[in-house]
């Protein structure tokens, strides 16, 4: 796995965005995330070695903007070049999230038509509203590879209306820190229960640092979230 940041920064968009961990670990370090700027990683994947060999190796999946988001405003001008970067190292898998699926069009190259092959693109929601803001739009986006990430997830959403054949995956989990917002595994279990019925794949990817199970709520300790959500084992694979 390698990390692509071809720019940084970005600006809070939504409830999810609330306790950002980008913001949070920027402003520890006195940054401010609400300027965008271009890195000299931009043209990391097709840089190549002395030899002649591509530097970030093919056959792997490189995860791109964790630092921002793909579509935010000021990275317009930026994004066809970052486009045509993935369709020219085909032999990678890139996957990228955003909460700005709306800005999907701005910035694709000319000749993008129905995707591409390596790339995934990731829709994050984390309530009802923005389901059915960004479900219905991302729904009908020409995309080869979907999936979508609830985290943090704030309340129970019902997303059935938008699970069909192209969402490869569902990925759920809470916030982890100091008292943030709860996370419920029963809205967990509700969206497991949606993905099953539309055979969507699902993972519970980590529990919330205040967690609530069977009407109690539980303080867990960041090192434990990912691990006590894989220990549930409710994860489904589509068939
Ligand atoms: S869109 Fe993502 S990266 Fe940007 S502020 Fe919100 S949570 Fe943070």
């Amino acid at each position: 796995m390698a990390i692509w940041n071809p720019w940084r920064g970005c600006h809070k968009k939504s409830e999810g965005c609330a306790n950002c961990y980008i913001h949070r670990a920027n402003s520890r370090k006195g940054i401010n995330t609400d300027i965008i700027y271009k890195t000299e990683e931009f043209y990391k994947p097709i840089e190549k070695d002395k030899k002649g060999n591509f530097k970030i190796k093919g056959y792997q999946t490189v995860f791109l903007c964790f630092n921002s988001d793909f579509f935010v405003e000021e990275a317009d001008e930026w994004r066809k070049e970052a486009w045509e970067i993935m369709k020219t190292r085909n032999d990678i898998s890139f996957l990228f999230l955003t909460k700005r699926i709306e800005r999907f069009r701005i910035g694709l190259p000319d000749d993008y038509t129905d995707g591409y092959d390596n790339v995934t693109v990731c829709t994050t929601i984390e309530n009802q509203l923005r389901a059915d803001e960004r479900l219905a739009i991302f729904k009908e986006l020409p995309i080869k590879h979907k999936m979508i990430t609830i985290q943090p997830m704030l309340e129970r959403i019902n997303i059935l209306d938008y699970l069909d054949s192209t969402i490869e995956c569902v990925i759920v989990g809470g916030e982890s820190g100091n008292n943030l917002r709860p996370l419920n595994y029963e809205w967990v279990l509700d969206i497991r229960e949606q993905c099953i019925e539309k055979n969507v794949g699902f993972e519970f990817r980590q529990l919330g640092s205040t967690f609530i199970k069977d009407g109690s709520t539980y303080k867990i300790a960041r090192q434990y979230l990912c691990a006590q959500a894989r220990q549930a084992n409710i994860n489904y694979k589509r068939v």
